[in-house]
């Protein structure tokens, strides 16, 4: 069976990861005996550039087939004075939205290697190992109604609804109660039950999932708490579910405890596994077009695609220990070079990966 992934490279430095990224992706398949039918497409500026939207019809075609995507990053300052309904980051919002791309899996992984890269103590963070699962699509963020609108006595007032569905929480429950079960065993449902109807519905549900999974031990804290927690002593979580909100605040917190916006993936889902699996940084066009970029979060973004959309965990974990091992071996972009590591470029580093799966071949 052959796998459909489409590349969007997209802006900046995406199209110099993601070439890097594809690399290690045709490697290893060979290796594992993956086949792979690439595709490439516009998204973003360069869409707009190319084809006058953001998220154009001939992109929807090849993603609306595809098994998995591959996302560079979008943006840059070519597009800023663009109203803001036709700039570059629309194409990702309709990307997610056409998809149904209702899952968001952020890991938070400090490599060894990088711990002092954080801005906590080493010893509270080597070893860090959190699954942040937010959901994607409902919550605050898309809640109706909402607007600024005038009272009777004059004065203005914003609003906004923060609205979820049993069934929306279910299904975010579910997804992440089956990745808790191949991690840890152990997930934290995030909320503030205390304040919220919403979430108090949102802990109800996943307290009642949780029967259907009993290998999984469940714990509830309040965001508050939570937020605290993840900088006092991030080890004690193994994966955390919220919703949209939270998850967008706490991903971003957890994020930082690894030092380095270079190394961090993300995946998001729907409920066919189908994933757009992209770096967490943006287009970096400070750096765009100087080999400096680096391709490590867009290369884990495949071990991502490889473990959650193509079903090829032992891929997936190959390219993981293969930058580990490059790590190990001293080489660093200039994001996450200390004073004595060799500093090398974005194409180096791609090659350094590609060389260490053929080692541990
Ligand atoms: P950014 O993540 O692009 O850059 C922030 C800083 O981190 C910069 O100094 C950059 O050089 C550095 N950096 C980022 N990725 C790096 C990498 N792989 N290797 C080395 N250094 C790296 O964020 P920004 O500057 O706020 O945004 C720039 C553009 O990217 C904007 O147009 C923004 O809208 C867009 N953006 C896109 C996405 C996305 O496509 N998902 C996400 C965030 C921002």
């Amino acid at each position: 069976m052959s796998h459909k992934i489409v590349l969007l490279p997209g802006d900046g430095i995406g199209p110099e990861v993601v070439a890097q990224a594809e690399r290690v992706l045709r490697h290893v398949a060979q290796q594992h005996g993956l086949t792979l039918d690439i595709a490439e497409a516009d998204l973003g500026g360069i869409a707009i550039d190319r084809q006058g939207a953001a998220y154009p019809a001939s992109t929807q075609a090849l993603a609306r087939e595809a098994d998995a995507i591959l996302l560079g990053a979008v943006g840059g300052p070519k597009w800023d004075t663009l109203p803001a309904a036709e700039r570059p980051e629309r194409g990702l919002l309709a990307i997610r939205a056409d998809l149904d791309l209702f899952a968001n899996l952020r890991p938070a992984l400090l490599y060894p290697q990088l711990a002092d890269a954080s801005s906590l103590k080493a010893e509270l963070v080597a070893g860090l190992d959190i699954l942040i699962v937010r959901e994607l699509t409902g919550g605050i963020y898309f809640g109706e109604p909402r607007g600024i609108r005038t009272r009777e006595d004059g004065e203005r007032e914003g609003f906004n609804t923060y609205i979820y569905r049993e069934s929306e929480i279910e299904r975010i429950a579910r997804l992440a109660f089956t990745l808790a079960e191949k991690r840890g065993g152990r997930l934290t449902s995030v909320d503030k039950a205390n304040v919220l109807e919403v979430t108090q519905l949102w802990r109800e549900v996943v307290s009642r999932v949780a029967a259907d999974y009993t290998n999984v031990d469940l714990s509830h804290m309040y965001v508050d708490n939570a937020a605290m927690q993840l900088v006092r002593a991030p080890k004690q979580f193994d994966v955390m579910v919220t919703g949209n909100i939270f998850g967008d605040i706490l991903s971003d917190t957890a994020a930082m405890l690894t030092g380095s916006i270079g190394m961090l993936p993300s995946a998001s889902l729907n409920a066919d596994a189908c994933g757009l699996y992209e770096p967490v940084h943006g287009s970096a066009p400070d750096i765009a077009g100087q080999d400096k970029a680096n391709p490590l979060a867009t290369i884990l973004s495949v071990a991502m695609m490889l473990r959650y959309s193509l079903n090829a965990p032992e891929a997936a974990t190959a390219v993981e220990q293969a930058v580990s091992a490059v790590l190990d071996s001293g080489l660093r972009t200039g994001d996450i070079a200390g004073t004595a590591d060799k500093v090398v470029g974005t194409v180096a580093m791609g090659d350094a990966v590609v060389a260490a799966l053929d080692a541990a071949a």
